[in-house]
């Protein structure tokens, strides 16, 4: 059995050979109070950092039971480490040396609680994913250093974060408790009939569009309105307060630059837990609400528009809708119809990145364009028989049409960020002053057409055998020699649950996408696959950078590949 003391003979054993010596390292070895495992050695300094996994037992780390006894709570407590161990190792000494030598990394968590990894909590053990840059002085191994490295503050990073003892023990329980309690506002969601709650005090607005922090000093924080005002409990903090978004049919009103989109994208990602002090851990939102918009541009495969889209010019069908390059319209309204397929029990739409002929069409135009040269019926006609025919309830920003006062069951006005209740008065208004408008929505929605995909047209190779995934960004993912475009997949929050994603495609591909299964089967057996197994079933090695996503992000991902084709 390799120990500390061995490794730590083999680094300066390998100092000034070749980088390639380092490969001799691969392997488990036992420290005083955990074992290193060496999983895979980068081929050089520059290249991507050799990933490593620590294993502390419980006998030294010490977490007590009730820190991860349920799913939410270990979840949160992996979560907490990570946070604790990206922090330090960003604080700790680099060694020097050429490339990424000394370097310590690991994922870097969102404002989200969420599934990765790089962290797990059980009975046994805690097991913790990182990378090191192995060191080096041009390309010869700098083995002292690597030797201070492994054997020094890897080691110290360990005792420092892994080890109940060492953290703030009032800190981690309020992490964990934290969750466990968004955890539980949203369960209440369904028996209150509730699309999302948001509670009294929570701060909504962020930093800036690239900071995903609260924004500290001027936020005004949110307070419900009376009418809407209800008292969900949980089992930490009590009773708490706050607006419940109703099922149905919410319409969100008000002057521009009053708060609008910062509530909708609140809701957004209130299918997330988030961190304590983040302002919008109490916010919750229904777990298969989709944010859709416009994305002019996108290709489109084989869906059934046709409950929004009729006949095309040139006679092109909108019932197996297929398109390189989709318009503004088609895009939003094959977003919607993807989300149903895939499951969305709940739409969450914005104005700022609507189509607006999507949207409305109002007297004027439906007297000069007769509907019989518009192919479109828009939003507004079909947003009530989504909700009767299918119980999908819609939240909408909406500030620059009244047309639909008519088809709200709520109506929520903000006003220098505070939202009211008005219902009642855009009602009566509606009544007042009729659109005049004819409903072009017909009798009911329409068919939701489940889809298959042709396998084949899913294709991670690149060059002869090896499989290619990339996640660039959180908004780009590649599969072989394809990029996904994810910019207008609004809801993934972290670089990791767009390669978890990556490497789902391709296991989607492996094991369940047949000419005959429908997508959405297919992709509940991979998050089936991955709720029991863990993301590590989705990779051929155990990596560190995966974070657990929702079936309907990789159906978005799936749909948005260039090259699919529908059986
Ligand atoms: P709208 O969609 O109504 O035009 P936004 O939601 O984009 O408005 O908000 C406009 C600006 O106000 C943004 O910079 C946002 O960060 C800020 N903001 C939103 N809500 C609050 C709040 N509760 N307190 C302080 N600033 C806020
Ligand atoms: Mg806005």
């Amino acid at each position: 059995m390799a120990t500390q003391e061995i490794l730590y003979d083999q680094l300066h054993r390998l100092d000034g050979q070749g980088y390639g010596a380092y490969k001799s390292l691969k392997g488990k070895y036992t420290f005083e109070d955990f074992t290193l495992h060496i999983d895979h050695v980068q081929g050089d300094p520059f290249a991507a950092p050799s990933r490593v996994r620590v294993v502390v037992p419980q006998a030294v780390a010490g977490f007590p039971n009730r820190l991860w006894e349920l799913p939410c709570r270990a979840i949160a407590l992996s979560d907490y480490l990570t946070r604790e161990f990206h922090r330090a190792a960003q604080g700790s000494q680099r060694t020097s040396g050429s490339g990424k030598s000394g370097l310590v990394g690991i994922v870097r968590p969102s404002q989200a609680i969420l599934n990765r990894s790089a962290a797990r909590v059980t009975a046994g053990a805690v097991e913790l994913r990182f990378t090191v840059g192995l060191p080096a002085f041009g390309r010869r191994i700098a083995g002292r250093q690597a030797a201070d490295l492994l054997c020094g503050t890897v080691p110290a990073l360990v005792r420092q974060t892994l080890v109940y003892g060492a953290l703030d023990a009032a800190q981690l329980e309020h992490h964990v408790n934290t969750a466990e309690d968004a955890e539980a506002l949203r369960s209440q969601l369904s028996h209150h009939h509730l699309v999302a709650f948001v509670a009294d005090g929570a701060i909504l607005p962020r930093r800036s569009g690239v900071d995903e922090c609260p924004l500290a000093d001027q936020a005004v924080p949110f307070k419900s309105p009376d009418s809407l005002r209800v008292t969900l409990t949980c089992p930490h903090a009590g009773a708490i307060t706050g607006m419940g978004v109703p099922c149905g049919i919410t319409l969100i009103v008000g002057g521009g630059y009053h708060g609008k989109s910062t509530l909708l994208r609140a809701i957004e990602a209130g299918v997330y837990n988030h961190v304590p002090g983040d302002g919008r851990h109490q916010v919750v939102t229904d777990p298969a609400a989709v944010k859709v918009r416009a994305e002019d541009g996108r290709s489109i495969a084989g869906v059934n528009i046709a409950p929004f889209i009729g006949s095309l010019p040139q006679g092109k069908s909108t019932q197996t809708f297929s398109t390189p390059n989709a318009s503004g319209s088609t895009s939003q309204a094959a977003n919607i119809i993807e989300a149903i397929e895939a499951g969305a029990t709940a739409l969450l739409v914005d104005e700022d990145t609507s189509a607006t002929n999507f949207m409305i069409r109002d007297r004027r135009m439906q007297a000069l364009i007769a509907k019989d040269r518009e192919p479109i019926t828009p939003f507004v006609d079909k947003v009530q028989q989504l909700y009767s025919d299918y119980n999908i309830s819609t939240v909408l920003v909406m500030g620059g049409s009244g047309d639909y006062f008519d088809v709200a069951d709520t109506v929520i006005a903000l006003d220098e960020f505070v939202p009211q209740d008005v219902t009642e008065r855009a009602k009566t208004i509606a009544a007042e002053l009729k659109t005049e408008r004819d409903r072009e929505g017909g009798q009911s929605f329409g068919a939701i057409s489940p889809r298959t995909v042709q396998p084949d047209s899913i294709d991670p190779s690149q060059g002869r055998h090896s499989v290619k995934l990339q996640a660039r960004d959180v908004e780009q993912l590649q599969i072989g020699t394809e990029a996904i475009d994810l910019s207008a997949v609004e809801q993934l929050v972290e670089t990791g649950q767009v390669r978890a994603i990556a490497a789902a495609i391709v296991y989607a591909q492996r094991y369940y996408l047949t000419a005959t299964t429908p997508l959405s089967e297919a992709i509940e057996a991979v998050m089936v696959d991955i709720a029991q197994h863990g993301l590590d079933c989705l990779t051929e090695w155990p990596m560190g950078d995966l974070v657990n996503f929702r079936g309907l992000e990789l159906a978005a991902a799936i749909n948005r590949l260039r090259t699919l084709r529908t059986a």
